[in-house]
């Protein structure tokens, strides 16, 4: 478990959070980008070169402290890596950069508009 992050946002993509080992040998695993599943889900693929793919399942929870405000934290789950997790995992990644094209579309759109008004 990771905790005390200030902020949600990017908080599966940060180093701390990325770095995972392999549960066999201690090797640091190659990490994929983690893409979100659903809610606070994310899934990541781990790859230690001789024992292969894991998959690496990311929850991000929130908790208040003391003083009121509100902090963030992850758990990371590692199992073994099913062709179903693969291609879930594939699936997702692909929605998840659709998703991204369309934003940036937006985003440069509106920016467009601004500079024309
Ligand atoms: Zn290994």
């Amino acid at each position: 478990m990771y905790e005390n992050f200030p902020e949600k946002k990017r908080i599966v993509h940060d180093r701390r959070v990325r770095l995972s080992f392999c549960p066999y040998c201690q090797t640091r695993l190659e990490m994929t980008r983690p893409e979100r599943l659903q809610g606070d889900k994310h899934l990541a693929i781990g790859v230690c070169p001789k024992h292969g793919d894991f998959a690496v399942q990311l929850k991000v929870g929130k908790y208040t402290i003391k003083s009121g405000s509100t902090k963030f934290y992850v758990t990371k789950v590692l199992t073994h890596c099913t062709d179903e997790i693969r291609s879930l995992y594939t699936q997702k990644s692909e929605i998840n950069r659709e998703k991204e094209r369309k934003y940036l579309e937006f985003r440069r759109a509106e920016l467009e508009k601004d500079r024309q008004k």
